[in-house]
């Protein structure tokens, strides 16, 4: 596709977009999501862009007002995407806080574990970080019709960014399937919302044959641009870290778009010298959405598909778009693919919830996934272990009064009611 504005900004020659599994490249401005052979590709640079990005550079963004600075993606702008910074649509997001809780360390039963709370973002989910870029790309090419299919939280960010930027947003939604707090958000933004009847596997399939017919840009997971956004996450937690490398960082894994842009953020963070040793993931599924840790225990010798279903609604997913990029992130870290059952995932959760923090079932996966690992001994009590949470309590607060056994009592307006209820 050409546009008038690759024409009006000289393309920076040093990004492009890399197919990932033959040596085919092509320009960074065209609108593609695959490889003529098929497979994914991802964006990529020549230059050393880690002789800009210093450390000291880092340090000074922390303290400006500029909301490039702010921005926990944009900030690593040298390594995320080179954009005319007035085709930027930043709110800001990222700048996500590194929390510790004894009673949690306790529970996966670790001396040392840390949480990013990615739930901080201003749509409540980490999935701001690749949409910043995604809609931003979109704008620079001139594009004003934006769709995805969604689990809830990227159309929940997609509508709130399109609508930032004036455009108009159609997310396509397995209907019945998302939480009503995840389709308030896309309704109130104001995206055009879909609910397909069927899996979000279908849903995806029809968002994937509606952008190629209807001109509409794609910005899922298969977006390289996401990607590069999600990134940031890594970048902003080495940072945090004094890029003091943890042992572990522990995921969420549904689509895998996460674990496969942290393989890629760890690649580079290391090739730039940030860090001198490459921690090893660890993505966790729901044992009812496992198509990637089936791939895993068999040696990665091909990819499954699943008829997917779990109460982490994020994480439902039978057929995950970037299989062949987070195959390479397990590899290159020397990571691991675990699953966890409902009932781990909401018990995690309920101690997630107790310390204060709080999540959506899918994060609480990380911590469920640890403490498995840990009784496996393959994380051992003294690693050094940071858990990813993914998305916000009040995403999903049907799953909390649908599992907990702390119901609300109800009570006459008066003291003995009160003295009653609380046993006094
Ligand atoms: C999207 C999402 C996930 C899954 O991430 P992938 O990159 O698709 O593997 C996990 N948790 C939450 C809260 C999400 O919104
Ligand atoms: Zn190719």
């Amino acid at each position: 596709m050409t546009d008038p504005l690759i024409t009006l900004h000289a393309p920076d020659l040093s990004e492009r977009l890399q197919c990932v599994a033959c040596t085919a490249s092509f320009s960074i401005s065209e609108v593609r999501y695959h490889c003529t052979c098929g497979a994914l590709l991802t964006v990529e640079r020549d230059d050393a862009w880690h002789q800009t990005l210093t450390r000291a550079l880092l340090a000074s963004r922390q303290l400006s007002h500029n909301p490039l600075d702010q921005s926990g993606v944009w900030s690593f702008r040298e390594a995320i995407l080179s954009l005319p910074p007035e085709h930027i649509v930043t709110h800001p997001e990222g700048r996500t806080r590194l929390y510790e809780r004894r009673s949690l360390a306790d529970f996966a039963g670790i001396e040392q574990l840390g949480f990013k709370h990615e739930g901080e973002n201003p749509t409540g989910s980490f999935k701001d970080r690749g949409m910043t870029v995604a809609v931003s790309q979109a704008k620079h090419l001139g594009l004003d019709y934006v769709a995805c299919a969604s689990t809830g939280n990227t159309s929940a960010s997609l509508a709130a960014y399109a609508s930032q930027a004036g455009m108009r947003a159609v997310v396509f939604l397995p209907a019945g399937k998302i939480a009503t707090s995840k389709l308030a958000q896309a309704v109130g933004y104001g995206a055009t919302c879909l609910a397909v009847q069927g899996d979000f596997d279908e849903a995806m399939g029809l968002v994937q044959e509606s952008a190629s017919k209807l001109g509409m840009y794609l910005v899922n997971s298969v977006n390289p641009f996401r990607l590069e956004g999600q990134k940031s996450i890594i970048f902003e937690l080495l940072a945090q870290r004094n890029f003091e490398a943890p042992d572990w960082i522990v995921v969420p894994a549904g689509n895998l778009g996460n674990t496969s842009a942290f393989g890629k953020a760890l690649r580079e963070a290391h090739a730039a010298g940030w860090i001198n040793r490459l921690p090893r993931l660890a993505a966790i599924q729901a044992a009812g959405a496992n198509p990637f840790y089936l791939s895993y225990a068999d040696e990665f010798s091909h990819s499954y598909q699943v008829k997917a279903e779990t109460v982490a609604t994020a994480i439902r997913i039978g057929a995950p778009v970037n299989y062949s990029k987070a195959k390479r992130a397990i590899l290159d870290t020397l990571g691991v693919v675990a699953q966890v059952t409902d009932q781990e995932i909401m018990q995690a959760k309920a101690a997630i919830d107790r310390s204060g923090l709080g999540c959506e079932p899918a994060s609480a996966a990380t911590l469920a996934g640890v403490r498995q690992l840990v009784q496996a001994g393959t994380i051992k009590a003294s690693d050094d272990v940071v858990c990813i949470l993914t998305g916000h309590m009040l995403k999903d607060p049907e799953a909390v009064l649908a599992a907990t056994s702390l119901k609300v009592k109800e009570i006459a307006p008066n003291l003995q009611a009160v003295q009653a209820a609380l046993g006094a």
